[in-house]
Formats: C-alpha cells, structure tokens, sequence
C-alpha cells in the first residue's frame, strides 16, 4: 500500500510499501482519516532515533490517528462498519505481569505505532485490536479524535495528580503536551491554571481555553506570579511538560507545602532535580509515561463538550504535502501547534 515511509538514511517519502495484516477474530480494519504529526515523529525524520529505538529498516510515520471501521473481525462485538473511531497506539501483551497488574503501558513487550520496528498509520488502512479501539461522539470531529493521544498524556498527568476539586495547577511549557494538560487539570477540577512558556503566541492561545493565567517567563517570575495569586502559599500541583534542564531545576519552587510535581516532559539527557526543595516542602513526586486506558474518559469529556481540542488543530494538510507536512512541522512558527495529515 502507499504510505508514507522514513527510510534509514532518514529520506521520507510517499511510496509502495508491503505491510502484510491478517484480521483476527477481535481485530477490526479501520479507514485511516486523520493523523496527527508528534514531536517523536519529527524527532525519527530530524534524527533517526529516540533512545534505544532506532530506524534501522523502513518504518511508516504517525501514531495519532483517527478513522472509520471498514472490516470487523468476528468475535467483534461493540463497533460496526461505518464507525468512527480512534484508536490507542500501544498495544501491550495481554498476558504480560505488566498488564495484570494495571499498568500495561509499562509492558517492556508494547508495540507502539512508529516506534521502531513497529510502522505506524500514516498509510490508507490499518488492523488493530477492537478492544484499544474507541467509538467517537458524533459531536467530534475526525481531527479532534486523532488528538486524543496526546490528550490521553494529559489525562494520565492529570490522574497522577490526583487533584482535588478547585486545586491550583501550574503548567511548565505550552507545547501540545502543555495544553492538553491544562486542559485536562481543568477537567480534573482545578479552580485555576498558570501556564509558563517563552514563546508570547502559544501563551495568548492558551489564555483562550478557560481559566489559564499565563506567563511569559521572559517577562515575569514564575514563583511570584504563582505566590500573588494564592496569598503566598504555592500551587497544589506543578505538571513540567517541557523538558526543559532549567524547569526542572526550579520546578519546586511554585509548589506549595505537601503539593505534587508530576514529571511530564522528558529531557533529552540525565538533568539535575533539587531534592531538598522537594523536602522542605514533602512534595510528592510522579511520572507518566504514556497513559494507561484513559481514552474512554478523554472521549466522554470531549463528546459532553466539557474539553475542546479544536483551538489547538492548527494546521492541515493532505496526504500527498507529507513530506512538506513534516518539513513544516520541522520549523513550526510560533502561532501554530498541532500540524495535521488527512488522507
Ligand atoms: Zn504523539
């Protein structure tokens, strides 16, 4: 089938490809419609690798993806010809000690769309497991389903929280990532969110989804702003979602006593985190890594109206503009966030 392929000498082009995918018995094929384009996927174009994964044969792009169902094998029973679904890119070993005891998206043995060597679903059809398949709301849209991946690591941040009805949450970085944690804090409960970033446009959008303060940390202390608007006392909770070395070595500073930091972003090397910050405070520390079956409560959210994903689809172009897709996607101008792919 045409798909759009990175090579090992990271050339990506549309080309024919042999992707060989049996219809098991709880599998249906889904009509691919939109895929959205993710840091990790301009990540392998730009470098050919994240960590241990390497592209070392052909791999098709995208993991963000929306469609509707074309086949259903038989033992399938909650989804039908003709619904539009999205779909959950890891797929873990169902009999895994991981799996058994609920935290299936640490499976050493997930096999992850566009992680080598597993392709992804920048291509006309894919099969997958029904059961990591969800019906989407009438009321949404095929682009607004494919952005329920990365909500779902927003949703998964926001559960490790464990907030409490009118918490104030901060937000490091106002990436993708950074305002779908907004706004899942917000959906979670919080009262108040503060969103830190450097780049003033992505800030201003932000400022557009609800209760969202947001400061330019260039112009203004992050920690001052935070004490200002809670008499002194720090943010019940710090998500850091962007990575970033300096962040994170302040990243318990807005933090109020006995508040919780879920590390979100991930450094592209080991960084330093001040532990007796943490201390002096008894912070709770968590991490995420993917989500674990949070699509269900993503997609209920979105369907009630209650979490809008449209502001953040900035960007669109047709299967045939892959390549310049990614080349945008490669050097996004401040204005823009999510690029995505309809095929
Ligand atoms: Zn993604």
């Amino acid at each position: 089938m045409e798909a759009l392929v990175l090579e090992p000498d990271l050339k990506l082009a549309i080309r024919d490809i042999e992707l060989t995918e049996q219809l098991g018995p709880h599998d249906v094929r889904i009509k691919i419609h939109t895929v959205g384009i993710c840091g990790s996927d301009v990540h392998y174009y730009q470098h050919g690798a994240i960590g241990p994964f390497v592209v070392d044969a052909p791999m098709v792009l995208g993991h963000e993806a929306a469609g509707t169902i074309e086949e259903v094998g038989c033992e399938v029973t909650h989804l039908k010809l003709g619904d539009r679904v999205c779909m959950e890119p890891g797929i873990p070993d169902p009999n895994s000690r991981a799996t058994r005891e609920g935290i299936y998206n640490l499976d050493p043995a997930v096999r992850f769309w566009a992680t080598p060597p597993i392709h992804g679903v920048l291509r006309p059809s894919v099969v997958h497991p029904a059961a990591f398949t969800f019906k989407v709301p009438d009321s949404v849209s095929f682009g607004e389903a494919a952005m329920v991946e990365p909500l779902a690591v927003g949703m998964h941040a926001a559960n490790k929280a464990k907030i409490k009805p009118g918490s104030v949450a901060v937000v490091i970085g106002a990436g993708t990532i950074g305002m779908v944690t907004a706004l899942s804090a917000l959906a979670g409960g919080c009262a108040q969110v503060i969103i830190a970033d450097v780049v003033q446009p992505k800030l201003d959008l932000a400022a557009t989804l609800g209760p969202i303060r947001p400061v330019n940390v260039k112009q203004e202390n992050l920690s001052d702003v935070v004490m200002q608007l809670t008499d002194g006392w720090g943010a019940d909770i710090v998500f850091e979602c962007s990575g970033n070395e300096r962040a994170i070595a302040g990243v318990f500073e807005p933090l109020c006593p006995g508040g919780c930091v879920v590390l979100v972003g991930m450094p592209g090397a080991p960084v330093a985190l001040d532990i007796v910050a943490a201390q002096i405070k008894e912070a709770r520390i968590e991490t995420i890594f993917r989500y674990a079956h949070v699509y269900p409560r993503a997609l209920a959210l979105m369907g009630s109206g209650q979490l809008n994903l449209k502001p953040l689809i900035t960007d669109r172009f047709g299967f045939k503009d892959s390549q310049q897709a990614f080349d945008f996607a490669c050097n996004m101008p401040a204005t823009s966030v999510k690029a995505q792919i309809e095929m």
